[in-house]
Parts: structure tokens; C-alpha cells; sequence
């Protein structure tokens, strides 16, 4: 069998050790309904990133999309790429 030489970054590996650290049972707000953190309707991503509020490894995973450079999705209540703002139509 070949091994790999698998480098993980740091704020992943954090990401990954706060989601194993959580209560038994405790499931994270977008694992209920993914769909919708990859939605690109803005009234649907401001629902993610409101559901985002409520997770208890927020920081660890905006960490984790800013350093993977994530191009698309909301991420630790912020939308990816960073500095997009979902706009409502008036
Ligand atoms: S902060 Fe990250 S892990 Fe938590 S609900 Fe939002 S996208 Fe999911």
C-alpha cells in the first residue's frame, strides 16, 4: 500500500477537533438542510447565515473557509468569496 503525505491546515484540523468535541448527538444547523448554505438566493442566504448565529464551532469554521479560500456558500454566518453581501430586492 502507497502512503501519502496528507497536509491538513491548521484551521482545519481546528474546524475538525471542535466538531469531534461536541455533546453526542448535537448536530450542526446546516447539516439539517445543506441545500440551503449553497442556496444563491439572497433571502435564502441570509437564512443560512442567520442559522449560522446559533453554531457552537462558528469561528472554527469561518477560519477554516477564509484559509481554503472558498469561493462559494456561507460559511461561519459570513458569504463566501468574503466581502459579498446578499442583496434583497427592494
Ligand atoms: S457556522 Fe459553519 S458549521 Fe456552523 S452552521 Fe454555519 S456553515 Fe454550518
Amino acid at each position: 500500500m502507497d502512503t501519502q503525505d496528507v497536509s491538513v491546515r491548521p484551521e482545519h484540523l481546528a474546524l475538525i477537533t471542535a466538531i469531534l468535541e461536541l455533546p453526542s448527538g448535537q448536530r450542526l444547523p446546516c447539516w439539517d438542510d445543506p441545500d440551503l448554505w449553497f442556496s444563491t438566493e439572497p433571502f435564502e442566504q441570509l437564512a443560512a447565515m442567520a442559522g449560522c448565529r446559533a453554531c457552537p464551532v462558528r469561528p472554527q469554521c469561518y477560519a477554516a473557509a477564509d484559509a481554503a479560500g472558498e469561493r462559494f456558500g456561507i460559511w461561519g454566518g459570513q458569504p463566501f468569496p468574503a466581502h459579498t453581501t446578499p442583496q434583497l430586492a427592494p
